[in-house]
């Protein structure tokens, strides 16, 4: 694990709308009743509290272009003393390995401001205020499948010990490799826990003041919980993006039907007993050793 102090991208969850219903999406999308908007001065907070981080605040959701107020929010971004955009790196051709580049690429990228953005209609509806506020854009249309890794498989139906849940949890790719973020809610340790805490409506996060991210791995014990609801740190099947399903166990599944689930109620979910999981697991590591 890292802190947020050594991580390349700190993220803004501005909302969870989104246009697209991908499966095992890191923000849950489709399982919420009502996606959240944050608010501005909620927003403000964010962005202030980032200003000595050194590398990229990104802009993420959801699709952050949905957001009502998103012009205001960038323009407050951009203006922001955190907003030094000094060099433009735009990706013309495909990378066999595109989180090796993100990774090489923002330890010597001389840019601040990021964005993420599945390609909607708000993008094209933002094009100038994008174009002229974010040097480096992530941008995903989802038109071609990509794998998702299932997140909602969590260690009790695989029967992964305490031991070794402590060891996975530690080495987790996507805590290592992805970003803390703030949300409504407050800021967090990964990405994947304050989505967690959106969901199941958990208790929150540290409070967005001023160092917040300076925080060491020995002070994430309070949010540390989330990773035992979280399949990101386990072996795991993935799912091509666009099949819209979210693979889960009964411990997931249960919890979000009460809560009434639109993605469940429209079937879009797969039932991970432990049974069809080990034959899961088997089948993507007989893939992985033939790729
Ligand atoms: S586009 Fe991104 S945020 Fe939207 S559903 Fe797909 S993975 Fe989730
Ligand atoms: S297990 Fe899940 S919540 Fe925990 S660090 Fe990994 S992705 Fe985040």
């Amino acid at each position: 694990m890292r802190s947020p102090k050594d991580m390349g991208i700190i993220q803004i969850d501005i909302t969870n709308a989104c246009v697209h219903s991908c499966s095992n999406c890191t923000r849950f999308c489709g399982h919420h009743k009502k996606p959240f908007f944050m608010d501005f001065e909620t927003f403000k907070h964010a962005v202030d509290s980032l200003k000595d981080f050194p590398n990229m605040v990104g802009i993420i959701g959801g699709e952050p272009t949905l957001h009502p107020e998103f012009e205001k929010f960038v323009n407050y971004l951009r203006d922001s003393r955190i907003g030094v955009n000094k060099r433009y790196k735009i990706l013309r051709k495909p990378v066999s390995n595109m989180l090796k580049y993100i990774y090489t690429y923002l330890q010597h990228a001389d840019v601040k401001l990021g964005l993420w953005s599945s390609l909607n209609e708000g993008y094209y509806k933002h094009f100038e205020v994008i174009n002229d506020s974010f040097p480096t854009q992530f941008l995903n249309d989802h038109d071609i499948a990509c794998q998702h890794q299932a997140l909602l498989m969590p260690r009790k139906e695989p029967g992964i010990s305490d031991d070794e849940l402590i060891k996975k949890r530690d080495a987790c790719w996507i805590q290592n490799t992805w970003s803390a973020t703030i949300t409504p809610k407050g800021a967090f340790f990964c990405e994947v826990a304050g989505a967690l805490d959106m969901l199941f409506d958990g208790p929150g996060g540290w409070q967005v003041e001023p160092n917040w991210w300076k925080r060491s791995v020995k002070d994430f014990w309070d949010q540390l919980p989330w990773c035992e609801l979280c399949s990101g740190c386990l072996d795991v099947p993935q799912r091509i993006s666009n099949d819209e399903r979210d693979d889960m166990t009964p411990e997931i599944y249960d919890p979000l039907k009460r809560m009434g689930s639109p993605k469940i109620k429209r079937g879009k979910f797969v039932f991970m007993t432990r049974k069809l999981l080990i034959k899961a697991i088997i089948t993507r590591s007989q893939q992985e050793q033939i790729t």
